[in-house]
């Protein structure tokens, strides 16, 4: 069993004592920059002068300087920038004010365990990962609750490592919810192979091989859409509620004779296969050096390819169509 830490189990104090920078002003960002002032811990914000999050942040009643700046008024840094942005900006403007004893922290191991950074030996390296998107971060610490959470420890120079990390989670309410002990290794490399299997890659593949399937047996593309893209949510709200079980409790009969005849007929041995695959590339690092060159050799190219071409599948256009005639679902809409 996972050892997962409470507020009980946190001292606000140990946090509260330090000077706090939080580098980038993104989803996470201003979560974490928030929750930290609201639970009285001094945070400021580090970003570049050209950021248009600047005067967001600045509205919002935090302290705004250059990234180099804040870092070195700081005792503790977190790392809020893009995965592929942060090995640049560590090397620029962080790891100059990086001197012993602070504390460099992270809400995903990407950099560590890919070593994009290789952080001085004389200081603190941890983690806290929210499980829930930055926005969530906010709203729920708002609402007097907190979203669960990771810690890790990577470094512990001080010795103090793993109390202070613990301190910070409580600050921006993981702590209510609860923060399981992991390692930079094991959040790396689950929360890769979680988005891109299952979560994200495996479920947009799913839909859209659903999808395409009916229209192409000439069914409506809308019946197709509330069959195979709508009703994805409801049926994970159940999982997410009461597991597997609770979902096939509440769906038919008959939804549910069809899971266990159908469902391994699309998910099949192959496709375990071809998943001890992808975990394998994300193992030896092939994965992370692909992203990273995308991203720092070949100007993102194919990345812009693959988003544009996904952004015109017809799932999107007549999902789009469909979601603007139900202003109950609060409907977001990306442009091409
Ligand atoms: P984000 O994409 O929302 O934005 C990060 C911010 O970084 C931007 O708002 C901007 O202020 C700054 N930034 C962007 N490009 C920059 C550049 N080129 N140079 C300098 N600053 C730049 O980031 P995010 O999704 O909050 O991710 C931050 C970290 O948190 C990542 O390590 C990510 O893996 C992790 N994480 C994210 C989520 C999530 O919900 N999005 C959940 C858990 C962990
Ligand atoms: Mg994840
Ligand atoms: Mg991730
Ligand atoms: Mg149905
Ligand atoms: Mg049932
Ligand atoms: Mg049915």
């Amino acid at each position: 069993m996972a050892k997962i830490y409470y507020d009980k189990d946190a001292n606000l104090a140990l946090i509260r004592g330090k000077k706090v920078a939080i580098i980038g002003y993104g989803s996470q960002g201003h979560a974490h920059a928030l929750n930290l002032k609201d639970s009285g811990v001094k945070v400021r914000v580090g970003l570049s002068d050209k950021s248009k999050s600047v005067a967001k942040a600045q509205k919002a009643g935090l302290t705004v300087g250059p990234v180099a700046t804040v870092a070195a008024w700081a005792d503790v840094i977190m790392v809020l920038v893009p995965d592929h942005v942060q090995a640049r900006l560590y090397r620029e403007e962080i790891a100059p004010a990086l001197t012993a004893g602070k504390m460099l922290m992270f809400a995903h191991g990407f950099n560590i365990r890919f070593k994009g950074i290789v952080p001085p030996k004389n200081v603190d390296v941890a983690m806290i990962a929210p499980k829930s998107p930055g926005h969530r971060v906010r709203e729920v610490f708002q609402e007097g609750g907190g979203v669960p959470g990771l810690i890790a420890v990577y470094q512990n120079a001080t010795g103090t490592a793993k109390k202070l990390a613990l301190s910070y989670g409580r600050g921006i309410g993981c702590t209510r919810a609860g923060v399981l002990e992991t390692t930079f290794k094991e959040e790396t490399e689950t929360d890769l192979f979680g988005e891109q299997a299952v979560l994200c890659g495996g479920c947009a593949e799913l839909v859209k091989a659903g999808f395409k399937t009916l229209v192409d047996a000439g069914y409506q593309p809308e019946i197709a859409y509330f069959e195979c893209m709508h009703e994805l949510k409801l049926i994970v709200d159940l999982m997410y509620r009461g597991g597997l079980n609770y979902m096939r409790y509440s769906v038919s009969d008959t939804a549910e004779w069809g899971d266990y005849v159908s469902g391994p007929r699309v998910v099949t041995k192959k496709t375990q296969k071809e998943m001890k695959a992808i975990l394998k590339d994300i193992q030896t690092g092939k994965f992370a050096k692909r992203f990273i060159d995308e991203n720092n050799k070949y100007g993102r190219k194919t990345m812009t390819k693959f988003r544009n071409k996904e952004r015109g599948q017809k799932i999107e256009v007549v999902g789009a169509k469909l979601r603007a005639m139900m202003p109950f679902l609060n409907p977001v809409v990306i442009s091409k």
